[in-house]
């Protein structure tokens, strides 16, 4: 029997729909509205596509963005400067520094310098860090996003088999992390692991974020396993297209036949993102306005 498809797209926009709901809230509780600096340097297409619909994101949840485009050749200096002002902003609830930065400028020590508390990217060692002792704090979106599908999914996840295949700070290394919270057994797979195969097929919960297009195969699924497919791929374009389709790092096709529930690519993971950016930003401004946030 073929597998559900696990609709993030649908269950994004119903996210998206509340956090909009109690931005407005906000707005009333606190006299202003919740608000969001994103910061681009450069002209990376990719990271240009990302942060105009970000903005459009936090515009449409009634939330204030504000959008910092410096050009390619800003210095480290001047960075760090915007984000201490941005810290010090009280308009501003949530930072966010569109990554990878160009080549002369150092990602960790940007990182480093936005106050944990408007970290809504969950990117800074003391976010990392609460959320290795089990501390609230934010959460990489990308993670907490597949977390939300899980639960909605499968509820309650205690005893599971778990694998991870990917060990990256922002997606594979805080989902272990969340699984483990959730009580799941967890496997974290990465180059290194041999025979992925058969650690791939103990697992009753799949979460793919590799980078490598249709990489897991039908056959190393567990019969009626919950796969969560986290990577974004763009295969050659075929004969008579301009540009290849976008795939993730499972089969999906084949997967589809095995699995109990699988998230697709595009309409999977992806719109999640944006849409627990958008809750994060939320939560932090609650907090920053000493407002008990909704649940
Ligand atoms: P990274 O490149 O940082 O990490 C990839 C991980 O995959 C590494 O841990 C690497 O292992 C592992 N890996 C690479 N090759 C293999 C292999 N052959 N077998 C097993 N493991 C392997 O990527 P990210 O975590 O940033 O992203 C992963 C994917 O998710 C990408 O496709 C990205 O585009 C997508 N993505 C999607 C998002 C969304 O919104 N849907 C958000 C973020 C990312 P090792 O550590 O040993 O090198």
């Amino acid at each position: 029997m073929a597998a559900d498809r696990i609709d993030g797209k649908a269950f994004a926009e119903g996210l998206r729909t509340r956090v909009g709901g109690w931005a407005s809230d906000f707005e009333g509780a606190a006299g202003r509205k919740a608000g969001l600096a994103v910061v681009l340097v450069g002209e990376d297409p990719a990271s240009q596509v990302y942060v105009r619909s970000k903005g459009k994101a936090v515009a449409a949840a009634n939330m204030n963005g504000f959008e910092h485009h410096l050009p390619a050749d800003t210095s480290q200096e001047d960075l760090l400067a915007l984000v201490e002002r941005l810290n010090a902003d009280d308009a501003v609830d949530g930072i966010l520094v569109q990554l990878p930065l160009p080549d002369h400028l150092d990602d960790q020590a940007v990182i480093a310098a936005i106050d944990p508390d408007k970290d809504v990217d969950g990117f800074h060692v003391a976010n990392a860090g609460r959320l290795a002792v089990g501390q609230t704090g934010f959460v990489p979106c990308t993670p907490l996003g597949c977390m939300m599908l899980l639960a909605d999914r499968l509820g309650d996840l205690s005893g599971l088999e778990a694998v991870v295949i990917g060990r990256s700070n922002i997606v594979g290394k805080p989902m272990a992390q969340l699984l483990l919270d959730a009580n799941a057994t967890v496997t974290i797979a990465h180059s290194r692991t041999k025979d992925l195969p058969s650690v791939v097929r103990r697992a009753d919960i799949v979460v793919a974020a590799v980078g490598r297009a249709e990489m897991i195969k039908a056959d190393w699924l567990k019969p009626g396993a919950t796969v969560i497919d986290v990577g974004i791929n763009r295969l050659p374009p075929a004969d008579g297209e301009e540009r290849g389709r976008l795939v993730g790092d499972v089969d999906y096709g084949p997967a589809s036949e095995i699995a109990s529930a699988i998230t697709p690519v595009p309409g999977g993971v992806g719109p999640m993102t944006i849409a627990v950016l958008l809750r994060n930003t939320l939560v932090a401004a609650y907090a920053h306005a000493g407002l008990d946030a909704p649940e």
